[in-house]
């Protein structure tokens, strides 16, 4: 009698159970369909020791209730979600999103890519995300300190240095964190290394910021370099207007790369000229505008409107080397299409998950060099771990150690994903690469605790 497949099996089994949660999903099968051959290699092993139902199945999943009073005095309600995914090389670690798309489909497929990504940055820490459907926009200081003062006096109860170190993420800045670590001081009555992504006078790291945005570059440019190319000259698409998307057009300009895109939700900027990296962190870290404010201030400059069905925004625009980091999906097949028939020879991510499953293969099968962001964006999490190394040690690095760190941090991962994809036959397919060698380490641990 045929057998079924023990990934089909699992794929089947985490579709059932989490039919409304499409994000997860994808997640989910994008990782186990890249591991089948290690699957195939060690199934009997695997099966017995449930490994793959167990990986997909978070340790625990938090909801609360996070009530606040707004400025007009009305009680607003929210949804907090802590996912503590996986826990068996470190404490967990992931970010928080502050955002009104944020359910736990999103949050489960985030904490779930965070296992491997933390794996590959070789530093020890789980995989665990969370956030709320708050929308930080347009909302009074107050208002914001208010919410994060009522959302940690629920997850205090959750974490710890040692247990699970939260950070930043979409809508969660320097701002969000000092509100909530100010409210678990308090609470607890201890100052520790809890969240990450801390200001500089309370046990913030340097380059902390700049960390997602540089670790993406240093990957792009080995990644190039190993295909005999430089950066210099090349032109690049960005995508979003945030952190990682502001550091990521900063150090590509260093390298001597030009940069002529950017966007946020409102719309989108071609700037043939190459973005003016001081005038955005001007309208979107200091101001908080929107994206039509550069276009009115520099002449060189063409703002869009937002991206439409048939209008493929920064994907439009030819270019060497595209950077998706604005937010998961936003990047299709037809732009895929779009950027190959512009001879695109990289795509490197900088948000999570920004590539469809189809634009991803589609981009692979057409020779596109191709790293996912858990190998690519582990830049930021790998200095938060950094952090809460600088915590413990009660010591401060230098920018310069700091950021000479993560540049070899990120080298190691494009090496590492290299020579797994290699060992198991599929050389170049990075997407693999960082499954496997993300998903080896862990399991490694997961047998070596039993049954737990
Ligand atoms: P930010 O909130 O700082 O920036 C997100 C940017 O993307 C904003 O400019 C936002 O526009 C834009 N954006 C959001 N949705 C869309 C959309 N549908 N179309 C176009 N632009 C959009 O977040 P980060 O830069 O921190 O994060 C970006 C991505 O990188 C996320 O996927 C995050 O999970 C991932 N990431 C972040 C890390 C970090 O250290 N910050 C680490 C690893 C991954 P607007 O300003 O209008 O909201």
């Amino acid at each position: 009698m045929a057998t079924v497949d023990y990934v089909d099996e699992v794929l089947a089994s985490v579709k059932a159970k989490n039919g409304n949660e499409p994000e997860f999903i994808q997640a989910v099968t994008e990782v186990l369909e890249s591991l089948r051959p290690v699957v195939k290699k060690n199934e009997k092993l695997y099966r017995k020791n449930a490994i793959l139902e167990r990986i997909t199945e978070p340790d625990r999943q938090i909801m609360f209730r996070v009530p606040w009073v707004d400025d007009k005095g009305q009680v607003q309600v929210n949804r907090g979600y802590r996912v503590q995914f996986n826990n068996s090389i470190g404490p967990y670690k992931g970010g928080l999103r502050l955002h009104p798309s944020v359910n736990l489909g999103i949050i489960k497929f985030l904490g779930f890519e965070q296992i491997f990504k933390n794996s590959l940055t070789t530093l020890p820490i789980g995989g665990g995300k969370g956030g709320s459907d708050f929308d930080p926009k347009g909302k009074s200081d107050r208002e914001i300190m208010a919410f994060c003062q009522s959302f940690m006096t629920e997850l205090c109860k959750y974490i710890g240095a040692d247990v699970d170190v939260p950070a930043g993420d979409i809508g969660t800045g320097a701002r969000e964190i000092g509100f909530m670590f100010g409210q678990y001081k308090r609470i607890r009555g201890m100052f520790e290394g809890v969240l990450t992504g801390k200001g500089l006078s309370y046990g913030g790291s340097l380059a902390r910021t700049e960390a997602t945005g540089y670790g993406l570059l240093y990957i792009t440019e080995e990644l190039m370099k190993c295909h005999g190319e430089s950066m210099e000259g090349k032109t690049i698409a960005v995508s979003g207007a945030g952190n990682v998307a502001i550091y990521a057009i900063e150090k590509a300009q260093q390298m001597g790369a030009k940069v002529v895109t950017c966007s946020d939700s409102t719309g989108w900027i071609y700037d043939p000229e190459g973005i003016d990296v001081k005038l955005l962190k001007k309208i979107k870290e200091v101001k908080r505008a929107r994206l039509d404010e550069y276009a009115k201030a520099r002449k060189s400059a063409k703002y869009t409107a937002k991206k439409s069905a048939d209008d493929h925004g920064v994907w439009s625009v030819k270019c060497d080397i595209a950077l998706p980091c604005a937010t998961q999906n936003e990047l299709n097949l037809e732009d895929a299409k779009m950027l190959v028939a512009n001879k695109v020879k990289a795509v490197c991510e900088g948000a999570n998950m920004p590539t469809t499953l189809e634009a991803t293969q589609f981009l692979q099968k057409k020779g596109v060099l191709f790293i996912c962001g858990k190998a690519s964006n582990a830049g930021g999490v790998a200095t938060s771990a950094l952090e809460m190394s600088q915590n413990s040690e009660r010591l401060s690095w230098s920018f310069e150690e700091v950021d000479s760190k993560l540049k070899d941090i990120m080298v190691g991962i494009y090496h590492n994903i290299d020579d797994a994809a290699k060992k198991y036959g599929m050389e170049g397919n990075y997407v693999a690469g960082a499954n496997i060698a993300g998903f080896m380490k862990v399991v490694d641990a997961m047998l070596a605790h039993g049954v737990c």
